[in-house]
């Protein structure tokens, strides 16, 4: 779906201009974040993310931050977290901040801001946002169970919403182990996407109350995502699509917290040809595979734009510098961008014409 021209940033209609920012200055500089998880190595869709985010960042003189959102431990890939960064130095895309760069709002390694999303997890209980849950793994299972032998989607009852203050401190002092979950309100205000237009899902009514906090004391992704978007001064989040349903649900975290929102815009997925999913298991879709088989990094961004939307027209051959200045975001279309991996070698001998 194609949106009216808006602002980039405040989302305001503005004319028929080449550069849709109207307000910029005045609201501070754009600042994007690619935001992949350490649990395995960098493939096709993550750089697509990382590549808009990049061509983004640089089109309206902003800052492009690599993080890592490694909050589940148990899903770790040794190595992983390393070599993502590498293949976005590889790619041609480097993060102006990252863990490796530095910057002025790290760390960018989540496992090392844990302070923060516990003070944050706080300041949640004690406005009455958020509270102690002690429920047994045991319970919820059987909550699962019930519901899935009733043919209901399984859900937290949000039970310990309703215990006392007196029953939750001696349940603290006796030492029960607890997750924090957030409280859902009811009356979600719809978001205007800067892809997907209008958009809102009311959570409250089809989830339980999310845990935001862990029993081992790391915090789940919702909560370290929008602790990390706003302290380091996020202005567009640009992810996959599979995240728009969670959005609302981020944003009730913000006004729970009193804080602005950045500005969202979820990219379509990208999908094999002929509509299939691109699968990991594939294993030919690993950045580090291409570079192995000898593809030039240029190649590589290429086709991934060319397939997808974004730009006012499509042509093979763009360097990073074209793709940056041809980029065109209110051309990103919701539907997915179809990659057709045999025109790569197409796509590398041109590129590689190019070198010569
Ligand atoms: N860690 C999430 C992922 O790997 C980040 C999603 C987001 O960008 O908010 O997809």
């Amino acid at each position: 779906m194609l949106f009216t021209r808006r602002c980039v940033q405040c989302l305001t209609a503005v004319g028929n201009r080449q550069v849709i920012r109207c307000c910029s200055a005045a609201q501070g500089e754009v600042r994007v974040r690619f935001a992949p998880s350490p649990t395995g190595f960098l493939h096709l869709g993550g750089l697509r993310t990382a590549l808009y985010n990049y061509i983004f960042a640089k089109k309206y003189g902003g800052v492009f931050i690599l993080r890592l959102e490694d909050t589940d431990q148990s899903r770790l890939v040794p190595g992983a977290a390393e070599s993502i960064e590498d293949m976005l130095e590889w790619a041609g895309l480097p993060p102006d901040e990252s863990p490796r760069r530095g910057g002025s709002v790290g760390p960018y390694l989540q496992s090392q801001r844990l302070d923060l999303y516990n003070q944050t997890a706080k300041q949640l209980v004690e406005s009455n946002h958020a509270y102690y849950c002690f429920c047994s793994s045991q319970r919820l299972d059987l909550l699962k169970k019930e519901a899935v032998r009733s043919g209901q989607i399984p859900r937290y009852d949000n039970r310990c919403r309703h215990l006392r203050a007196e029953q939750v401190q001696e349940k603290l002092a006796q030492g029960v182990p607890h997750v924090i979950r957030f409280r859902l309100e009811e009356g979600v205000e719809p978001f205007q996407d800067l892809i997907f237009g209008k958009n809102h899902h009311d959570v409250a009514q089809v989830e339980g109350d999310p845990v935001v906090r862990k029993a081992d004391g790391f915090p789940t992704y919702h909560l370290a995502n929008i602790v990390d978007d706003h302290y380091m001064r996020i202005s567009h989040v640009l992810r996959g699509s599979e995240w728009l349903i969670s959005t609302s649900k981020h944003l009730l975290m913000y006004r729970a917290l009193g804080w602005k929102p950045p500005t969202f815009g979820h990219l379509p997925l990208l999908m094999n040809k002929d509509g299939s999913k691109l699968s990991k298991r594939q294993g030919d879709i690993f950045i580090q595979s291409f570079q192995r088989d000898g593809v030039l990094p240029e190649a590589l961004l290429d086709i991934t734009t060319n397939c997808g939307s974004g730009f006012n027209t499509n042509r093979i051959g763009r360097r990073i510098d074209e793709l940056i200045s041809e980029f065109n975001p209110e051309k990103i279309t919701t539907h997915s961008a179809l990659i057709d991996l045999e025109k790569l070698p197409e796509f590398n001998r041109i590129h590689l014409q190019h070198q010569h």
